[in-house]
């Protein structure tokens, strides 16, 4: 496979930029599992203000933090509740029930991304020693790239009170919800217990998510983090790219979520090609079958590389993809079908 040189498989393949190294090279550091790392520090305490919790634990991946989300509600032989494709549930190589003896229930998503109300309430069992013991459920926003209703999560947040499970909200994305909907990160996440961020998404930080939630909640994870061997000592340094990404990568999310809709209107001018309609930076493509071969041969040999191969694709804008990136990628696709 030739190199790619305009890479749209994922918002994670983003390099630090210059002030993001020089932030990491000037960072206080200290070790964070004594609680000495300053910078470690101040990034949780930024990310439980922000989001208007208690308290925050930074984690290496957005693997990590969402198990220990459902390792902070839940205890062996205990259940959550979750999209049938949601991350943590599809592809998160089943951490929940190998290592925290979670049992999940995936419930079916309708078209537009939800699930059902009436579905998430069914699946919540009584207390019977038949059962496993339902203790949270577990919704992702942005999903596939969609701002699901803040209205949906307020309602699924009432079932949950109704039943006294917990709710944790899958947030790799989140600040690509509010920016998309103009709305404050504190707001969007109110009904929920506990929230997983990746750092490592649109935010452009080589590695890292946090978890943000109740104290207690958070006072296990780290307990559970340190079980899993996710305690690291001068994370200072990684720390301060998430920091620098809070200041300057928030804001400009819009200018990918723009960028997304340009490429896909672009892309959607060619009879060959379906594409969604994308409210924030992640397109989802249909090559007609006909075409399919010769589509990825195309942006295999022009080095645009895509997730998703023989007719079914996803192209993510990212802060690595200017509108260079996204003309040059529209130009050759426009030449291939002319
Ligand atoms: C990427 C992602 C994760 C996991 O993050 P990693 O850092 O790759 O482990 C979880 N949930 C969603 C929705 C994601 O997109």
């Amino acid at each position: 496979m030739d190199a790619i040189r305009y890479d749209f498989r994922s918002d994670t393949v983003t390099r630090p930029t210059e002030g993001m190294r020089a932030a990491m090279a000037a960072a206080d550091v200290g070790d964070d599992v004594f609680g000495d790392d300053p910078t470690v520090n101040r990034l949780e305490q930024r990310m439980a203000g922000l989001l208007g919790k208690d308290a925050a634990l930074f984690v290496p991946s957005g693997t990590m933090s969402n198990l220990l989300g459902l390792m902070s509600h839940c205890g062996r032989g205990d259940e959550f509740i979750a999209g049938q494709k949601a991350h943590l549930y599809l592809n998160e190589a089943g951490g929940a029930a190998v290592l925290g003896s979670i049992q999940p229930q995936p419930i079916a998503h309708l078209a537009d991304g939800t699930m059902a109300l009436e579905e998430i309430e069914a699946a919540i069992k009584p207390d019977d020693s038949h059962y496993a013991r339902t203790r949270v459920i577990a919704l992702e926003n942005t999903f596939g790239g969609r701002v699901l209703p803040v209205s949906y999560m307020t309602a699924v947040a009432e079932i949950a009170a109704r039943h006294g499970l917990g709710l944790h909200l899958d947030g790799a994305r989140a600040f690509n919800a509010t920016i998309a909907l103009g709305m404050d990160i504190s707001t969007f996440v109110e009904p929920f217990d506990t929230v997983s961020i990746c750092l490592s998404k649109g935010l452009g930080a080589p590695v890292g998510s946090v978890l943000i939630g109740r104290q207690d909640l958070i006072d296990t994870a780290r307990r559970h983090r340190k079980m899993l061997g996710g305690g690291m000592r001068q994370a200072g340094l990684l720390a301060a790219a998430g920091l620098y990404a809070l200041d300057h990568h928030v804001a400009r999310l819009a200018d990918d979520h723009r960028r997304a809709r340009r490429l896909a209107e672009g892309l959607a001018r060619h009879e060959a090609l379906t594409v969604s309609v994308p409210d924030t930076n992640i397109i989802w493509v249909t090559v007609a079958q006909e075409a399919a071969e010769g589509f990825d041969r195309l942006l295999e040999e022009n080095g645009i590389g895509v997730m998703g191969r023989y007719g079914s694709q996803r192209w993510v804008t990212h802060l690595d993809i200017s509108d260079e990136a996204v003309d040059t990628a529209l130009t050759l696709v426009d030449q291939h079908f002319a």
